[in-house]
């Protein structure tokens, strides 16, 4: 069937393996990445020609470009069941025009109207059938615990993806009172017979910590296996089987973009993107990298600017920075990722470059990149960081002059884009609807600081009351379904557990006890 193999950026696995075992490994022996051993190229007529095929066929016809080892038929099916009907736009990702050369490319018509929901509606479907497909083989013989800990946004896009998949279920942790009221009821009203969800006393690194010290845990992941044939896995943003799904967006909005005669067959356009762990971005330049007429890459950062400072000179360097808390949370990062995966390709697919520049990270907190693949960098990238002032005047202005909202995060991309454009058209990333950020779109559109105090009134409004007030203010009133129902839907999940790792476990058990 399948020939394409994965390579990890550490160069420490002693043979490539097949995408199911990819998806279901998330990350490779070693610690390094996984990446594909071949890239596929489509020409511009191919990419032109998936204007006719419906979101689902786009996606299908581009994971069997990659060669993956699933069936043809069955790679269809289950595109099918990832972009259908759990969308609110059968575009899927519609592209909204703020003008003849600004494109807003919308990634949060999903079920929880957060642009993960393009990765998480697909990997879960694809985690599920890789396992089946390993134990056909006889290659496994358990099932998977999907363990996720959240600042809000993820585990809610996780929790919907894996609900009622065979095989896998799925436990996330999220900071108790450290997230939005949306977020806390969106995860604690969670439908399926898989899944839980706990409050943990502590911050957002509290619940990471207790992930990752019961991921090191050789004792109880012995126990789990041994007794209930379970492996713990994460399905975190590293996961290849996440970045795949958002290649093909980029090459799908290129082809409506040409087809809806916005762009001419053939023109470059820039892409512009709110980045926190570089996975969009990434897959931005791999669909650049497969043929899509993509130029430059824009790179959008907020206050938390490592990623922008190191585009812009080569030096990645955390020592002495410290965490800003945003108006854009899921862009406040020290530690990118999935650059890994984009060194290792303009390093020219070097591990020992990779290895020696992720031991200069962890032992002197910075690292600097050869000049080859500096100038490699700055002939796909460049990047600027945005303030939060900037972001919510970003937000008034935009809808001033197009009567159109954007979340904070969206607004970082687009004043990032005003500076950074030259003369190409712009598709700009939206990774979010407005009304999972209400409070911070009420303070921008009512001239109130970042972090400034609400008037008591709004204060006192549940988020789905502020975001209806939003809309009546601004008459803008499409609110999706799922952020529009919360306070009406009944809370399912009251745990509220200690971070220790042996509390984590202990709730862990104790779901896996249920059936
Ligand atoms: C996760 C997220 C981002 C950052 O995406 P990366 O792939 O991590 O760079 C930006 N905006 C929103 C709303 C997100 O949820």
């Amino acid at each position: 069937m399948t020939q394409n193999r994965y390579i990890d950026t550490r160069g420490l696995c002693e043979s490539p393996v097949p995408f199911t075992e990819a998806v279901v490994n998330g990350l490779a022996d070693g610690g390094g990445l996984y990446v594909p051993e071949h890239l596929p190229h489509f020409t511009l007529d191919e990419i032109l020609e998936l204007a006719d095929l419906s979101y689902a066929e786009r996606a299908a016809r581009i994971y069997r470009a990659f060669d993956i080892d699933l069936p043809a038929d069955s790679i269809q099916a289950l595109m099918g069941e990832a972009y259908g009907e759990n969308f609110d736009d059968e575009d899927i990702c519609p592209i909204t025009s703020l003008d003849a050369n600004t494109h807003v490319l919308e990634l949060w018509h999903g079920p929880t109207s957060a642009f993960k929901d393009m990765a998480l509606q697909c990997l879960p479907r694809f985690f599920s059938a890789s396992a089946e497909a390993l134990r056909e083989q006889g290659a496994i013989d358990h099932d998977f615990l999907i363990l996720v800990a959240t600042s809000g946004d993820t585990g809610k896009a996780a929790l919907e993806g894996f609900k009622d998949q065979d095989g896998v279920r799925i436990g996330v942790m999220y900071p108790h009172g450290g997230v939005s009221d949306i977020q806390y009821k969106q995860m604690a009203t969670q439908a399926g017979q898989n899944v839980h969800v706990w409050a943990v006393r502590g911050n957002f690194d509290d619940c990471q910590s207790a992930a990752k010290a019961v991921f090191g845990d050789a004792a109880f992941n012995d126990e789990l296996m041994a007794t209930r044939k379970i492996a713990l896995s994460s399905a975190n943003s590293i996961n290849w089987g996440r970045l795949l799904p958002q290649v093909v967006y980029y090459v799908s909005s290129y082809a409506v973009l040409a087809g809806s005669g916005k762009i001419e067959p053939g023109e470059h356009i820039d892409v512009c993107v709110p980045t926190g762990n570089f996975g969009n971005i990434l897959a931005a330049w791999y669909a650049k990298q497969i043929g899509t007429p993509i130029d430059m890459l824009l790179c959008a950062s907020n206050e938390n600017r490592v990623l922008a400072d190191f585009i812009n000179t080569g030096t990645y360097d955390i020592s002495e920075r410290e965490f800003v808390l945003t108006p854009s949370p899921s862009m406040d990062i020290l530690v990118s990722s999935n650059l890994e995966r984009q060194l290792f390709e303009l390093a020219g697919r070097d591990g020992t470059a990779i290895r020696t520049w992720m031991e200069d990270l962890r032992e002197k907190r910075s690292f600097r990149i050869d000049e080859n693949t500096f100038s490699k960098l700055r002939a796909d990238f460049s990047a600027d960081s945005i303030d939060s002032a900037a972001c919510f005047a970003a937000i008034k202005e935009v809808f001033e002059h197009h009567n159109y909202l954007l979340d904070p995060h969206t607004a970082v991309a687009y004043q990032a884009a005003q500076g950074l454009r030259g003369e190409n058209p712009v598709l700009i990333a939206s990774t979010a609807h407005w009304a999972k950020f209400g409070e911070n779109v009420y303070r921008a559109l009512n001239d109130i600081e970042p972090g400034g105090a609400l008037p008591a009134d709004i204060a006192a409004l549940s988020g789905c009351e502020l975001n209806d007030l939003i809309a009546t203010e601004t008459g803008l009133d499409y609110i999706p379904a799922n952020l529009a129902n919360l306070d009406e839907t009944e809370i399912r999940f009251t745990d509220i557990i200690d971070s220790a790792p042996a509390d984590v476990e202990q709730a862990v058990e104790e779901f896996l006890d249920q059936r």
